[in-house]
């Protein structure tokens, strides 16, 4: 979707990734290499003007490399940052937001202490490479801290309270070169299995009350990172405000809306973010839109959607339709 959006611009994109993918069919060019092959980021990055990535489990390391012979954006400040739950978590604290309450775990002596200290029910995140509910355990008592801790295989963590919310809900924003921003109206979110399944615009009035302290909380985020390109982070609306769950540092599913829904999509401003040039419009196209993913088998509906006739559909061109698999999605404005 970015490669479409860059396209459109006048660009040319080149793929790097280890395996071929669905961004292969609309790119100019694709080197297949590894994450850490050294010698083959950098001639690749002698090839591109910018570099930027929409993939935040990668390591820091091979981005650092590449930034030192072609720009690169997001930084790779930006990368470090949203990759970690527990960096994320204090970096936002320290710009004024608030998370669920939270312990670091790096041991089964320290989960132990996390549980007395935040209580039951808890979830047990890894620290990294989760995404989708993946690596993710709730424990409903101390009871379940061993197979907790066995389910993420001791692997660095987090352990979070269960937060009580009504809804959950996405700040996206567009941060220019020049430092300026362009946010768009927040989606709800509805997730299924720990996946997000829908997102809608606009938001219950609920949610748009808290939008302005999360849009805010977002922009200082934006702001200290000297973040270039689409940034996103989730919130959950409780009784008390806003509480943040998580960022990522590029465009994200619950802006896949604003393809149709909005002026300029988030992959569009993304692009123009990292190219240097002015953000687009982030109004909405419509008096509304939702969009849904098509997760494993959902897919077998295209046929439905097309006959439609208003219905976006967008499919991702993956072989496999395995189960929690993000196959595609559909949106619908309403005019
Ligand atoms: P995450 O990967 O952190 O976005 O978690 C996936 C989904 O699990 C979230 O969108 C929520 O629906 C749910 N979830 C995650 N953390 C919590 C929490 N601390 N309290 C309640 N629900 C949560």
């Amino acid at each position: 979707m970015l490669a479409v959006a860059a396209a459109q611009l006048g660009y040319r994109t080149h793929i790097y990734a280890p395996e071929t993918g669905p961004a292969n069919d609309v790119s100019g060019g694709y080197t297949r290499g590894g994450y850490y092959d050294a010698g083959e980021l950098a001639r690749f990055a002698r090839g591109v003007d910018v570099v930027t990535y929409e993939f935040e489990n990668i390591a820091a390391g091979p981005i650092e490399a590449l930034a030192t012979f072609v720009p690169v954006h997001p930084s790779p400040r930006s990368l470090a940052v949203a990759q970690h739950r527990a960096e994320e978590k204090e970096f936002v604290e320290a710009l004024g937001g608030r998370a669920a309450p939270w312990r670091r775990v790096e041991s089964r002596e320290t989960l132990d202490e996390a549980i007395a200290a935040i209580g039951c029910p808890a979830i047990l995140k890894t620290a990294t490479l989760g995404y989708d509910g993946k690596g993710q355990v709730r424990l409903a008592s101390p009871a379940d801290a061993d197979a907790a801790w066995e389910a993420i295989a001791g692997a660095p963590a987090v352990l979070e309270g269960f937060v009580t919310f009504a809804h959950e809900f996405s700040i996206l924003l567009a941060r220019g070169a020049d430092g300026s921003i362009a946010s768009y109206p927040p989606p709800l979110n509805e997730h299924r299995d720990g996946i997000l399944s829908r997102s809608t615009v606009p938001a219950p009035a609920e949610i748009a009350v808290q939008w302005t302290e999360a849009a805010a909380l977002a922009g200082r985020v934006a702001e200290a990172l000297e973040h270039v390109g689409v940034l996103t982070l989730e919130f959950f609306a409780t009784a008390d405000g806003p509480v943040f769950n998580e960022m990522a540092p590029r465009v994200h599913n619950s802006g896949h809306w604003t393809i149709e829904g909005a002026v300029t999509s988030q992959f569009e401003n993304h692009i123009r973010a990292i190219a240097g040039l002015p953000l687009g419009d982030t109004g909405l196209t419509g008096r509304g839109v939702v969009m849904e993913n098509l997760i494993g088998d959902d897919v077998e509906r295209w046929a439905e959607l097309l006959g439609e006739g208003d219905a976006h559909l967008h499919l991702y061109g993956k072989r496999d339709a395995r189960p929690g698999r993000k196959m595609g999605h559909v949106t619908r404005v309403m005019r």
